[in-house]
């Protein structure tokens, strides 16, 4: 028999590298087309195959343009319609009465009797042998019919090199089937298969290839780590001296956990290749005084540090913080932000690129093109998870020089759930702050509906009169600033009016630097007892004496900002308490986070949470481009298998290099742009 002809253009339509990767371009679903069922037998809702004679066949108005042909099954049962509201002509002229068609889909009872509308359907001769494996459904695109795939998968599939790349010993070892009988029975599988099975994708079919998918990427992780560990970075020192004028000016000795990340880092820095670690640790863990010690390490050496963060409040606080501890020890800091504008941020440039500023903070401004600088050895990225793959990966063209990269140091308040931890973040080395600084005291969180706003007003005043200062938070949401800003200065009015006695200020993100920082400061003095304030307050803000804090429309809220902000009381030796109040009505989720928030106060737990309510697709968004997501394999229900795939990953780049290489060939054709990330 002819081998069928390779229709070319299929693969280039669906995107494809080659019409090799058709093999991997795996059904969506099945259609069982093996069995004929008799109208009187089939059920709504289940598309099955039926066949019948064309008795008639009209393009009819009702009301629409439509095509209508009746069949009979047997000749003498009532007829039935096949309805189409989109016909080409030559569908048309193939109805011709005494045709007989075969049908899939499902059978409805219509105005005019049983009928179906839109089935898939052809003119077949009586008897026409069935179908012995189920149909495959494909992704497609516009103006490429399954048909067409269809063709062009099985001539691919009749061409193709689908010799296994596993060795057999570890094929049988995790009792997984051949390559080419997965695949095979993949796109056509035989109506033994179970259906279920097949589209669950537990079937064991789709466990080879989703074994093989992790594999990829586990390969791709290990070789990405053996990359950077050739590339070549400075070699930074720990001591200075630097860190001990620092550490005698801090107002606090570190927590042991502080010290030993910091031991962590130091040992990387010291290295002649690229630290790619990751400082998770809860809010107000004290991650900022890490980074401060880990970027002395670079400029005691005589290099520079870079500290980026994602939003401008976020990295204006880095800043002050930055200028307040590394300015007395003679380093120049620059600030560089899109906002700033000519001179100012030439000055900034300029300071960058003579190295004459040793620590440059800011937002990814700092990674533009634009900006070179002298001597980059280390790169802190703040908040990674709200960063691009991109973002951070153009940090690399900023070292040294071309050849010599920096350290990356990113830090997360939110943990990587154990799924992603083993995939797509296998690369980062991971060090975690697990003890909070001493002396905060447990924040008591209560909700409160709006209902109740008097009564916490008053309690408000209650406290105040105490001697306590209180923050009241308005959220700010970055698409509606504007709308935010008024609640802000809505709320700051009602407070004005219903607390006469008290002094109240208001901050918010619309306000210059030096006013918003005045009100700050004020509010730090204890010249003021409310601090009315958008979310600026969410960071950096460090008011002891500060134990209440209530925050308007919490609802609406993330858990991860809801946290962030409660670690803004809580400081100081006095009992704080949370108040979130909520306007009805709540939807399923805001219910969910407001109760997490209320029950838990440990931000590893909240985040894990958190994951679990938006699922990890959230958390990966951002670095979706640039890494190949898993097309098959589902981190949340193969966890078994990519147990498996990092076993196996290891053992084959230890035993069987031509394996792992006949692999990645396989799966990734066009190479892959993130062994080189
Ligand atoms: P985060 O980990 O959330 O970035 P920060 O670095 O902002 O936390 O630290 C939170 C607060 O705790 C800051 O006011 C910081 O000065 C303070 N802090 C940090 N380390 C210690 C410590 N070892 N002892 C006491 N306070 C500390
Ligand atoms: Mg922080």
């Amino acid at each position: 028999m002819a081998k069928p002809a390779q229709d070319t253009s299929v693969h280039e339509k669906l995107g494809l590298a080659s019409a090799e990767a058709l093999t991997l371009h795996l059904p969506l679903r099945y259609e069982d087309e093996t069995r004929l069922t008799r109208l009187r037998d089939a059920r709504p809702g289940l598309p099955v195959l039926v066949e019948g004679i064309v008795t008639q066949a009209e393009v009819v108005f009702r009301p629409r343009r439509q095509l209508l042909a009746n069949l009979t099954e047997t000749g003498s049962d009532a007829p039935f319609h096949l309805r189409m509201l989109n016909f080409y002509p030559s569908q048309q002229a193939s109805l011709k009465p005494g045709v007989r068609l075969r049908l899939f889909g499902e059978v409805r009872p219509g105005f005019f009797g049983d009928e179906m509308v839109h089935p898939r359907w052809r003119v077949v001769g009586a008897n026409a042998p069935l179908p012995d494996r189920l149909t495959p459904i494909y992704p497609t695109v516009a103006g490429l019919s399954q048909n067409r795939i269809q063709k062009a998968v099985a001539a691919t599939l009749a061409n193709a090199d689908l010799s296994d790349t596993l060795p057999e010993s570890l094929r049988v070892r995790l009792a997984l089937p051949a390559f080419d009988e997965a695949v095979t029975r993949l796109h056509a599988p035989t109506p033994e298969d179970s259906l279920t099975a097949l589209e669950s994708r537990e079937h064991p079919a789709w466990r080879r290839i989703k074994f093989d998918e992790l594999l990829t990427q586990q390969l791709s992780l290990r070789l990405h780590t053996r990359e950077r560990n050739r590339q070549i970075a400075p070699v930074l020192a720990s001591d200075s001296g630097l860190a001990d004028r620092f550490a005698a000016r801090l107002p606090f000795p570190l927590t042991s956990a502080q010290r030993r990340v910091l031991q962590e880092i130091r040992a990387d820095l010291g290295k002649s290749h690229p630290m790619h670690r990751l400082l998770q640790g809860d809010v107000g863990s004290g991650k900022t005084c890490v980074a401060a010690l880990a970027a002395l390490s670079a400029v005691g050496s005589g290099h520079q540090a870079a500290v980026m963060a994602p939003t401008e409040i976020l990295a204006e606080q880095l800043y002050l913080k930055f200028r307040e501890w590394l300015e007395p020890l003679g380093i120049r800091v620059v600030w560089l932000a899109a906002a700033l504008k000519g001179k100012v941020k030439k000055e900034a440039m300029a300071e960058i690129s003579s190295g004459q500023a040793a620590v440059a903070v800011g937002t990814h401004a700092l990674f533009q093109d634009e900006v070179a600088f002298q001597s980059l050895a280390l790169a802190i990225v703040d908040e990674q998870h709200r960063f691009g793959v991109e973002q951070r990966l153009a940090l690399r063209g900023k070292g040294v020089d071309g050849n010599i990269l920096p350290h990356l140091l990113m830090m997360s308040a939110t943990p990587i759930p154990r799924s992603l931890a083993m995939s797509y973040f296998a690369d980062l080395d991971v060090s975690v702050i697990d003890e909070l600084p001493p002396g905060r005291t447990p924040v008591a969180t209560r909700t409160v509906g709006n209902a109740k706003r008097d009564q916490v007003i008053a309690r408000l005043k209650d406290y105040c009169l105490d001697g306590a200062q209180a923050y009241w938070v308005c959220p700010l949401i970055e698409e509606s600033e504007k709308i935010d800003l008024k609640a802000a200065m809505d709320a700051h009015a009602e407070l004005v009016a219903a607390l006469p006695g008290l002094r109240i200020g208001l901050a918010h993100g619309r306000m210059k630097s030096s006013e918003k920082g005045a009100v700050m400061t004020a509010f730090k003095a204890g010249e003021l007892d409310i601090l009315v304030a958008t979310t600026v307050i969410e960071v950096g803000v460090d008011v002891p004496n500060a134990s209440l804090m209530v925050i308007e429309h919490a609802e609406r809220m993330g858990l991860a900002q809801l946290h962030q902000l409660r670690g803004r009381v809580g400081r100081g030796s006095r009992e704080s308490t949370c108040l979130l109040l909520y306007y009805d009505p709540l939807s399923d989720t805001a219910r969910q986070r407001l109760h997490i928030i209320r029950e838990h106060t440990d931000g590893f737990v909240i985040a894990r949470e958190d994951l679990r309510l938006r699922g990890p697709g959230e958390f990966l968004g951002a670095r979706q481009s640039g890494l190949p997501m898993l097309r098959f394999a589902d981190l949340e229900t193969d966890q078994d298998l990519l147990e498996q795939a990092r076993n196996a990953a290891d053992h084959l780049l230890r035993h069987d290099p031509e394996a792992v290489r006949r692999h990645l060939q396989r799966w990734l054709p066009r190479g892959s742009d993130y062994l080189h990330a």
